[in-house]
């Protein structure tokens, strides 16, 4: 019998104008930048299709990523690779439907880079290390709070690709530096270190609501913007809060003013940044979007 399904499947590279990979044939194509991504940082992924699309749904290693409808057409989203995570190859999985509810999956490998990450050792009094007692329980207890925000996620995007600069001034801390205190390796810096003056104005990085204003031990007063899409930012050792729990805020306005509250040693803003939960250099999502489109 001869009856046979020839199936022919065609897998075609095609670079596009921005020089992003593109992967696809046809139906349905899959493009993300940056191709060298490290460690800490995020990832844009656009999707394109020929077809009508009745659902999409994409992945990075098992974790979901929220997609978007682009203006242009296709839909995008946003995905972060932690700090911590080994460099190597990642699955990036992505599985549309038709308007029928025909599947079409395909998984893509991305690659992580080891990213480069600065060492500082430091020597300080041992009471400015060690913490004990009742200074040790509150600082748990404020640790377990502020993780428990980031398993939050609202299932609405409240960014746009216009992040900025929280306050303008020298990065005297860089992303993802291993400090080793007193000979003894501490977890690694998850933000930003940005020097300016006392009473500087910190302005939101995007769009959001303010979903924590508190003093906290370590990092003094904090103020938490979720974005939306699992996507959070952090702003820390401020001298005053300008906003409050509930707040929605508009990328640029002030929320704060730059202080040394908390353990530090001088006036600077820490800004970090949490995308579902992976700890992101902040400076990488405004690599993703320069122009702000
Ligand atoms: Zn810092």
């Amino acid at each position: 019998m001869r009856g046979f399904i020839r199936i022919v499947l065609w897998w075609v590279c095609v670079f596009s104008l921005l020089a992003v990979p593109c992967y696809g044939g046809g139906v349905v194509t899959v493009s993300w930048s940056p191709q060298e991504l490290r460690q800490g940082e995020a990832l844009y992924v656009e999707i394109k299709t020929e077809m009508e699309v009745s659902s999409a749904e994409a992945d990075l290693d098992g974790t979901p990523i929220f997609l978007y409808k682009r203006d242009g057409g296709g839909l995008a989203g946003i995905a972060g690779v932690d700090m911590a995570a080994s460099p190597g190859l990642r699955p990036l999985r992505v599985l549309v439907k038709d308007l029928e509810g025909k599947p079409f999956e395909k998984v893509f490998q991305v690659k992580v880079h080891k990213g480069k990450f600065g060492v500082q050792r430091l020597t300080l009094p041992k009471e400015m290390v060690e913490l004990k007692g009742e200074i040790l329980r509150r600082v748990l207890e404020e640790n377990r709070k502020v993780k428990e925000i980031f398993v939050t996620l609202r299932h609405e995007k409240l960014w746009h690709n216009s992040f900025i600069k929280p306050v303008d001034g020298p990065i005297t801390g860089t992303f993802g530096l291993r400090r080793i205190l007193n000979d003894r390796p501490r977890s690694p810096h998850s933000g930003v270190d940005i020097a300016a003056p006392s009473g500087s104005q910190v302005g939101s990085c995007n769009d959001g609501v303010v979903v924590f204003a508190q003093e906290l031990y370590l990092c003094g007063k904090t103020i938490i913007i979720d974005h939306g899409f699992g996507l959070y930012s952090m702003y820390m050792h401020l001298a005053e809060m300008r906003v409050k729990e509930g707040e929605e805020v508009r990328v640029g306005d002030v929320i704060g003013l730059v202080g040394a509250t908390g353990r530090v040693t001088g006036p600077h803003l820490h800004w970090g940044v949490r995308l579902m939960g992976a700890r992101i250099d902040p400076f990488s999502l405004l690599r993703l979007f320069p122009q702000g489109d």
